[in-house]
């Protein structure tokens, strides 16, 4: 079985942390009462879009010899940056959803007394969280040698990433107006904005 492989091991372990920091934040999120809630069929789509690539196909290349036919190997060099971006990305995951709080939600959502963060990560960057899933998606494809369970997060996750961006800032301004403007000018969403002027 694939398990049995030092790189899938070391999959599985950040895979169970991914996991774990999700569900420590849904449990702590749950009760908040909603304002606003976009989850339309395109958000639905999109959501039910990641799941191939982040649950079905990593567990079936796991646990099966199902996918066998789509094994490649890489340098031994591939898995070793693979592992330290899924590091970074496991740390930037856990920071972005502890810095949100109580604002975090799965889909385009905001609580009643929503709050715009802007310390922590969400200082340089406006998509931390999104970022550590890029990150994520790379790390993936570097630590599971296999076409479809290691390279099948990256596609779905930029259709979710660039759909739901511009809505998600879209939002941020109705609720926020000059507020999230003036944040947005000050940072990147991916990247720090190193020209930007004094930070808030
Ligand atoms: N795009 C962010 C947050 C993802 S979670 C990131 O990548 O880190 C999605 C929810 O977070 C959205 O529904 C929105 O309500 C909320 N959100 C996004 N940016 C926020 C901010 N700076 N402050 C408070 N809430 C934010």
């Amino acid at each position: 079985m694939n398990i049995l492989q030092p790189w899938n091991i070391v999959f599985l372990i950040g895979f169970v942390i991914y996991y774990r920091i999700r569900h420590v934040f849904i449990l702590r999120t749950k009760d908040e009462k909603k304002e606003v809630r976009r989850m339309d069929g395109l958000e639905k789509g999109l959501l039910a879009g990641m799941a191939p690539g982040t649950l079905l196909l990593p567990v079936l290349y796991l646990f099966t010899p199902w996918l066998a036919f789509a094994d490649y190997r890489l340098p031994i060099v591939v898995p070793w940056i693979g592992t330290v971006a899924m590091i970074v990305s496991l740390w930037l995951f856990w920071r972005s959803h502890s810095d949100l709080g109580q604002n975090w939600s799965v889909s385009l959502e905001l609580r009643e007394n929503h709050e715009l963060v802007t310390r922590g990560v969400y200082r340089f960057i406006r998509h931390p969280m999104y970022a550590s899933i890029w990150l994520w998606a790379f790390a993936q494809g570097m630590l599971l040698q296999n076409w479809l369970a290691g390279w099948s997060v990256a596609p779905a996750f930029a259709a979710m990433y660039f759909m739901r961006v511009p809505r998600e800032e879209q939002l941020m301004c109705e609720k926020f107006g000059d507020q999230y403007r003036t944040y947005m000018r000050q940072t990147g969403r991916l990247w720090p904005r190193w020209t930007a002027g004094e930070k808030a």
